[in-house]
This record gives C-alpha cells, sequence and structure tokens, in this order.
C-alpha cells in the first residue's frame, strides 16, 4: 500500500507483492522437457521457475529454450522432449530478491526479466514478483503523488 500520509512515502516490502509459492506454476529439476512444456503451454507463461524436491529454487526454464534445444537441422525433433531434463537446458544465472529487500531492488531486476524469483534465507523458494505488479505499484504512486500536490 502507497501511502504519503505525513509526508512519508510507504511502500510494499516484497513479500506483500510477491505471488506467493502455492499461486506459482513450477516444474521439477528432474521433470522431462515434455512435462515443462506441457505446464509452459498449459498455463500460457513463457517461463517458469524450477524448484528441488526441498523447494529450493534452481532456475528458470522457459518455452525459448526448450524450442532452441529440440531445434534440429531442418526441423523440431520434438521426440528428444522426453529424453532431456529441465536441469540440463535451465538457466541458472537469474537474480533472486529476498522477502525483506526494497521494492526498488525489484524495480532493478525486472528491467531485464518479466519476473524475479524471491527466496529465504535457506534458499526455499518464495514466490516471484512480476514487472506487472511493479509497474502497477508505481503507477498507483505516481498518482498518489499527483493528487498529493493537487
Ligand atoms: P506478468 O507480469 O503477470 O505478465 O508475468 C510475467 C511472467 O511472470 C509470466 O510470463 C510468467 O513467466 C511469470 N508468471 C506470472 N505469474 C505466474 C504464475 N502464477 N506462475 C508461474 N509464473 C508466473
Amino acid at each position: 500500500m502507497v501511502s504519503l500520509e505525513k509526508n512519508k512515502l510507504e511502500w510494499p516490502t516484497i513479500a506483500e507483492l510477491m505471488i506467493p509459492s502455492e499461486k506459482v506454476a513450477h516444474v521439477q529439476i528432474g521433470n522431462p522437457l515434455e512435462h515443462a512444456l506441457l505446464v509452459l503451454v498449459k498455463s500460457g507463461y513463457s517461463a517458469v521457475p524450477v524448484l528441488d524436491p526441498t523447494y529450493r529454487f534452481q532456475g528458470v526454464i522457459s518455452k525459448t529454450k526448450i524450442l532452441e534445444e529440440t531445434l534440429g537441422i531442418e526441423e523440431f525433433e520434438l521426440n528428444r522432449l522426453g529424453e532431456i531434463q529441465v536441469n540440463e537446458i535451465m538457466d541458472t544465472e537469474v537474480p533472486c530478491l529476498n522477502p525483506d529487500d526494497h521494492m526498488i531492488e525489484a524495480l532493478h531486476k525486472l528491467i531485464d526479466y518479466p519476473f524475479v524469483c524471491v527466496t529465504n534465507e535457506r534458499g526455499e523458494f518464495d514466490g516471484i514478483v512480476t514487472r506487472r505488479s511493479i509497474l502497477k505499484q508505481y503507477s498507483k504512486h505516481y498518482h498518489e503523488i499527483l493528487k498529493f500536490y493537487e
């Protein structure tokens, strides 16, 4: 919640902004690409987080990465979807946030990524912050400021 009371700006925490883990579509490191592609196509998302069996965040798998991997010389080799595991091709060099980080951290990281994963001090997956949620907050904040100076 953005508040300008007493001239003091209050920003929501990452924990308040994030989509909690139970509402986030994800896949497991050992899943075949076939399963990951199914989750991505059914959910309509272009990428989802990858977790290990203890719910620790490991990386991100995207439709683009899967399609790149299965593209042969002249055609897609879809039979390979069942042979390759998610952990073999997922992106691991992705930024993360902590639940108590400031919203500006999320803004910086979301410049280059449509969503950023939130992990706790044990590396467990807590949820995601999306570009959409941050843009909504900044838009709300902008209008609060305009109203404040009217
Ligand atoms: P948005 O900003 O809402 O368009 O979301 C940007 C990206 O975040 C989507 O393309 C997905 O990769 C990811 N995302 C958003 N919501 C979810 C969710 N509930 N589960 C998994 N991934 C999500």
